[in-house]
């Protein structure tokens, strides 16, 4: 009889909201799979000022 190492399934880790870090990404916008197609966290952090002011608000949140 064998006894071959059974495989256990891998769940993928869940990815964070980067705008929101303390919580899981739940695909608020339409269209996303997460956060590297969400087209809000592509505005967030291509806006310098709307990045300074999300770098800021994450600074204050720790
Ligand atoms: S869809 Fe975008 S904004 Fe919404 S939780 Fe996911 S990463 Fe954050």
């Amino acid at each position: 009889m064998s006894t071959a190492p059974t495989r256990e399934r891998r769940s993928r880790p869940e990815a964070r909201c980067p705008l929101r870090p303390d919580e899981v990404c739940n695909l608020c916008q339409v269209d996303v799979t997460g956060p590297q197609d969400c087209g809000l966290v592509y505005l967030v952090m291509s806006d310098p000022d709307q990045r300074v002011e999300w770098g800021e608000r994450r600074r204050a949140a720790r």
